[in-house]
C-alpha cells in the first residue's frame, strides 16, 4: 500500500509549543517497523496552479514569500519559515499522490495532511493550506473533460474538531460532499455548515459514537454518490486526547475506521486516506491510534489487489 510523506521537512518550533511535530517521524519508523505492506514514498510539492484549485493567489503568494499578516500567522500556529512553505506544500502534494494512486489501487494513505481548518485564503489551527480541497479539485480535473459531470468526492472527517475550511471551500459546490463529525464545544468555535454536520457532546464514548457514524453515513448514502473518498482519520477522538474532550478507547477507534473502509469497501469506492489532528497526553499513544488505522487500512487494500487479479 502506498503512503506518501512529507517528514523530510521538520519544522523547529520554540519549545513549548503545542504541535507534536515529532508524532510524523515515529508514525513512519513505526510503519516501517511494523506494517510490512507499507511502501513509503516522498510526496511531490503541489504547485502554486494546484493550490489556486482551492486558494486565493493572493494567499498561495504571501505564504511563499512570507508576508501573511501577522493576524493570519497567528491563527495558522505556527512561526512562517521557508521550510513551514515548503513543508505546507508537500502534505499537499502528499494527500494529491494518495487520491491518485487510490483511484487506481483502490487504498492509498498521507503519513501526515488532513488540514482541514484552512479556508481559500487563510489557514488556521496549524492548517496551512487545504489538502484534501486541493486534491478534490485536482482529481475532478484529471478525471478529464470527457466526463459530462465532474468526479463525486466526498470528504469525511472524523477528526474532533470541524472540517470548518474544507465546509466554507466547498459551501457552492454540489460536486463534493464534506461530512464532518466533531465535539460540538471543541475549536473551531464558529462552525462553517457543511453538507452533513454531526456535533458530538463533550465526553463521548465509543456507542454513542458509532451510531452517531452509522447515522451520518447512511445519511451521506441517501444524498450522495461519491467516486472518491478522502477521509481524515483524526486520532483526536481517543480519551488520551489532550484536545479531544470525546471517550473513544482503543476499540472504538478501531471500529470507527473499520466503519470507513467497510463502508467504501462494500461499494468498491477508491478512498485515500489522512492522519489530520492527534495530541495525546503521550505522544505514543497518538502514533498507535494511528498505527492502527493503517492496519486496517492494508486489510482493505489487500482486498483490492485480490479484486485486481
Ligand atoms: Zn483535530
Amino acid at each position: 500500500m502506498q503512503v506518501f510523506f512529507a517528514t523530510q521537512f521538520v519544522l523547529s518550533l520554540p519549545a513549548g509549543h503545542r504541535f507534536p511535530m515529532a508524532k510524523y517521524q515515529l508514525l513512519r519508523d513505526a510503519l516501517a517497523a511494523h506494517v510490512p505492506e507499507v511502501r513509503l514514498e516522498q510526496a511531490l510539492p503541489a504547485s502554486d496552479g494546484e493550490l489556486a484549485l482551492a486558494h486565493t493567489p493572493a494567499y498561495i503568494r504571501a505564504i511563499a514569500q512570507g508576508t501573511v499578516a501577522p493576524q493570519v500567522l497567528r491563527e495558522i500556529g505556527f512561526p512562517w519559515s521557508e521550510a513551514m512553505a515548503e513543508r505546507a506544500r508537500r502534505s499537499v502534494g502528499a494527500t494529491v499522490s494518495a487520491c491518485r494512486v487510490a483511484l487506481k489501487e483502490g487504498v492509498a494513505a498521507n503519513i501526515a495532511g488532513g488540514t482541514h481548518h484552512a479556508q481559500a485564503d487563510r489557514g488556521g489551527g496549524f492548517c496551512v493550506f487545504n489538502d484534501a480541497a486541493v486534491a478534490a479539485r485536482l482529481m475532478q480535473a484529471e478525471a478529464g473533460r470527457a466526463r459530462r459531470s465532474p468526479l463525486r468526492v466526498a470528504v469525511v472527517d472524523l477528526d474532533v474538531h470541524q472540517g470548518n475550511g474544507t465546509a466554507s471551500i466547498f459551501r457552492s459546490d454540489d460536486s463534493v460532499f464534506t461530512f464532518s463529525m466533531h465535539g460540538q464545544k471543541n475549536f473551531p468555535f464558529r462552525k462553517e455548515p457543511g453538507d452533513l454536520d454531526i456535533d458530538l457532546p463533550d465526553g463521548c464514548g465509543d456507542e454513542d459514537y458509532l451510531v452517531a457514524l452509522d447515522r451520518g453515513l447512511e445519511e451521506l448514502e441517501a444524498r450522495f454518490t461519491p467516486q472518491l473518498l478522502i477521509y481524515l482519520a483524526g486520532a483526536d477522538p481517543h480519551e488520551g486526547d489532550r484536545l479531544g474532550r470525546l471517550k473513544l478507547t482503543w476499540d472504538g477507534l478501531e471500529a470507527r475506521d473499520r466503519r470507513v473502509f467497510e463502508w467504501a469497501w462494500q461499494r468498491r469506492l477508491p478512498l485515500a486516506f489522512a492522519m489530520a489532528g492527534g495530541y495525546g497526553h503521550r505522544i505514543e499513544d497518538t502514533v498507535r491510534a494511528q498505527l492502527n488505522t493503517f492496519r486496517v487500512a492494508v486489510q482493505y487494500w489487500r482486498r483490492w489487489q485480490n479484486l485486481a487479479r
